[in-house]
């Protein structure tokens, strides 16, 4: 019988192709992971749209078209060793255990981090992924360093503690802005110093923490 998200998944690719998308790699992963395991059963039919969709805790999913332009953006060939900051629903982190050799994903909601892990684990059975509980922004020392890491929460800047933790020739793909307003940047590390490019303008939830923002309102902690 022919798997009903087919259609589903040829339309999302199209669009992403049309809106600049091109990695072969990426595509195929993103008409492989069934976005619609990853929503909540009351956004089930919006699932494979090409927008962001609450998952609870006043969260979201990312909108498929950011997924795969970050993911895109890491420039992964299979080898790495990835870190993400804000594991969500996981769909952002099941992508990147297709393209990635290992993936550490940390989130500060236990039960989104929970129901992500039972995702990955149970449903796709994903034997890549290393789950967290806690403060992103201060990464994941004791498996430093990482080749690439990618923060899918807005930052008020790129956290020193995730900078320290990149690996000489590695990359992080992080938004960084105020509430309203956040650019993505890919940070490069060459000869121990950060090389800065801005890429897309774009608008995530706030990536709350140690050196993020305060966790009530878009306020600097530090
Ligand atoms: N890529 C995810 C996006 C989730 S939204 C997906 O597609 O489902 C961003 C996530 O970052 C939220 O779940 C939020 O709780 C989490 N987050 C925010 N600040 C964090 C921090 N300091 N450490 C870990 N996770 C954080």
């Amino acid at each position: 019988m022919l798997d009903p998200r087919e259609p589903l998944a040829r339309e999302l690719v199209r669009q992403l192709r049309d809106r600049g998308i091109d990695d072969p790699r990426v595509l195929d992963a993103i008409a492989d992971v069934p976005r619609d395991r990853f929503v909540p059963p009351s956004q089930l039919a919006m699932a494979w749209e090409d927008r962001a969709l609450p998952i609870g805790c006043d969260q979201t999913i990312s909108q498929p078209y950011m997924v795969a332009l970050m993911t895109q953006e890491l420039g992964l060939s299979g080898r790495e060793r990835v870190l993400e900051i804000g594991t969500g629903s996981g769909y952002q982190t099941a992508v990147l255990s297709r393209l990635a050799a290992e993936v550490y994903t940390v989130e500060r909601h236990e039960p989104l981090s929970r129901a992500a892990r039972e995702r990955l684990e149970g449903v796709l059975g994903r034997e890549n992924v290393r789950f967290r509980v806690g403060d992103g922004t201060l990464g994941w020392p004791e498996e430093a360093p990482f080749d690439r890491i990618l923060v899918t929460a807005a930052a008020p800047d790129l956290p020193d503690a995730l900078f320290e933790q990149l690996a000489e020739g590695g990359r992080i793909v992080v938004p960084i802005g105020s509430e309203e307003y956040q650019q993505l940047h890919v940070i490069e590390r060459r000869l121990g110093e950060p090389v800065d490019r801005q890429s897309v303008a774009c608008r995530f939830v706030p990536l709350v923490g140690k050196e993020g923002w305060d966790g009530h309102r878009w306020r600097i902690v530090r």
